[in-house]
């Protein structure tokens, strides 16, 4: 016990947190299964469970609207 670990079995952690791209909600472990993921311009972007249904009913909204 000579070495000072103070985080282990977590190497990087700050490479799979992962942020909401609209409501900024953070995920340190990664995007959970229930998240978006959308690759928009060759960036990957994330999108929570709450903002993915917003976006899918804005989606859906605005083809619908397109319709009329
Ligand atoms: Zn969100």
């Amino acid at each position: 016990m000579d070495q000072p670990t103070s985080h282990p079995g977590q190497p990087g952690p700050e490479d799979q947190s992962v942020v909401c791209a609209r409501c900024g909600a953070r995920s340190p472990n990664g995007a959970p299964p229930t998240w978006t993921c959308s690759v928009e311009n060759g960036i990957r972007q994330y999108f929570c469970v709450d903002c993915a249904r917003a976006n899918l009913r804005a989606i859906e909204g605005r083809l619908d609207s397109s319709w009329w």
